[in-house]
């Protein structure tokens, strides 16, 4: 099956050649004739797919086909709305349009938050066929009167299942009613948890049921493996790891904004050229980033979930999960960043002990008991045993008066093995330095532990308030 005899217009087909898209893809074969005739459309697929060519064609061709299109000089006004949750995968649909657009004059505009609305107000000015946007600032450009949806005939919600995980179902049900009701919808999730199961339903009529690689089967093409490593030698292992890696392409996911800083500011001490997204980080700043790491400019990139979804880099040769997420389906999500269309990818995992029983849900979900890699960094009980002779060192060095302890400590020693050097310097020099706090008067019982609980409220507020005001930004990315 090709393009053509699926019945796509010459400039549209002429698009799609330039880009190399020779066949359609599983998602595009099944779910773009059903969309051709009008049909609503349930989609079963992730990033990775194919999935944006799988709903912008059969709406460009719908447009292409619109009376309303042909006539010269007529007002633009907004025809197809694509829903999206993030920037980035907001601008990344937006360029595909740019490109499956390209020899017809059809228009299309992205908005997304975070940035200064003028352009795109602009924009939305000079009048645009479709229009893809996050849902916080299409509401917000809705209410400031920019934006108006009573043309809108194609409608697709993408990534619904991100939507509810990011906390954006309401504001979709908020936009739900400006959308005129008759309208084709085309509905795409990765997932189906009953949530969404209930909005596909409320949404859709009589819909076509398309589905590709159901969140685990991705995997199937995707070498993992992982490496049982604990917290304070990740950072080690990782750039010992990606200095072998040299070359290569490697995207390296964190749990956290400020995990991923840290560890991009490690890797660059050890002289490994790497940048780092998230949403603390400006748009302009994250899609600097992005094109440094693209055009080969940077080798590797450190980002939390939700700046790395939807993230499409051709030839992506690693994805590295740093930290295990918590939730297993987005393992796949992250691993399906490499192996795109097809090719073969690898995924390497960190799991420390804590993070065991995730690594079993992942298992548990992709049916694949992931490779078990060794590496040879000392164990946390190497490193841990061997300090304890520089602080007794360091201790007897500094009080004159046990003196004669000390000696005779040493004596003891001598008929000791000498102890082994410390791979690891650095964690050496860490526990050494703690002897230091022992030299604080003791306090009472009673008073530290009422200030031990004290502290650990006040920490425990602070990080649950920490927590929501990061999940609050987050989710406004
Ligand atoms: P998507 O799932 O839409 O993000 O697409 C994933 C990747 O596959 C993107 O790089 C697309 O450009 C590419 N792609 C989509 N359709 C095709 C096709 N028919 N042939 C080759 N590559 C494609």
């Amino acid at each position: 099956m090709t393009f053509k005899q699926m019945n796509i217009s010459e400039p549209v087909c002429r698009a799609l050649l330039e880009k190399n898209y020779s066949t359609p893809t599983l998602i595009q074969e099944q779910a773009i004739p059903e969309a051709l005739t009008g049909r609503d459309l349930l989609g079963l697929a992730q990033t990775g797919t194919g999935k944006t060519a799988a709903f912008a064609i059969p709406i460009i061709e719908q447009l292409l086909a619109d009376p309303t299109s042909q006539q010269k000089g007529a007002p633009r006004k907004i025809r197809a709305l694509i829903l999206t949750p993030t920037r980035e995968l907001a601008i990344q649909i937006d360029e595909s349009l740019a490109d499956y657009t390209r020899y017809t004059t059809l228009r299309h505009t992205v908005i997304f938050g975070g940035v200064k609305q003028k352009s795109q107000t602009d924009e939305l000015r000079a009048g645009t066929d479709i229009l893809t946007a996050t849902p916080g600032r299409l509401l917000d450009l809705m209410s400031q009167g920019f934006i108006r949806l009573d043309h809108v005939r194609h409608f697709v919600l993408d990534e619904a299942d991100r939507m509810l995980d990011m906390g954006f179902i309401h504001d979709v049900k908020r936009l739900l009613p400006k959308l005129p009701p008759k309208k084709q919808t085309l509905f795409f999730s990765a997932t189906m948890p009953d949530s969404i199961d209930r909005l596909a339903k409320s949404l859709l009529r009589n819909p076509a049921r398309v589905e590709v690689t159901p969140a685990s089967s991705v995997v199937e093409i995707i070498s993992q493996s992982v490496y049982r490593v604990e917290k304070p030698q990740k950072k080690e292992l990782l750039a010992q790891l990606l200095l072998g890696e040299a070359g290569h392409q490697v995207l390296v996911f964190s749990r956290t904004k400020h995990g991923a800083d840290n560890i991009a500011r490690y890797l660059s001490r050890r002289g490994i050229t790497c940048e780092s997204i998230h949403g603390d980080k400006s748009q302009n700043s994250r899609q600097r980033a992005l094109s440094n790491f693209k055009e080969g400019r940077s080798n590797v990139i450190i980002a939390t979930d939700i700046a790395a979804r939807g993230i499409d880099i051709k030839g992506l040769d690693l994805v590295l999960n740093y930290d295990l997420p918590d939730v297993p389906e987005t393992y796949v999500h992250r691993i399906g960043r490499t192996g795109r269309a097809g090719c073969e990818g690898r995924a390497i995992a960190f799991c420390s002990g804590e993070e065991v029983p995730m690594l079993r849900e992942i298992e548990k979900l992709t049916g694949i008991k992931l490779e078990q890699r060794k590496h040879d960094l000392p164990s946390l009980e190497e490193t841990k045993t061997a300090p304890v002779v520089n602080v007794a060192r360091k201790v007897q060095a500094k009080a004159p008066a046990d003196k004669q302890q000390g000696k005779q400590n040493n004596k003891r020693r001598e008929g000791r093995k000498p102890a082994e050097p410390l791979k690891n310097t650095q964690q050496a020099t860490v526990v050494a330095e703690k002897p230091k706090r022992h030299n604080r008067p003791a306090k009472p019982i009673l008073a530290r532990e009422s200030q031990q609980k004290q502290s650990a409220d006040k920490t425990e507020q602070a990080s649950s308030r920490s927590a929501k005001l990061r999940s609050r930004y987050e989710n406004y990315e």
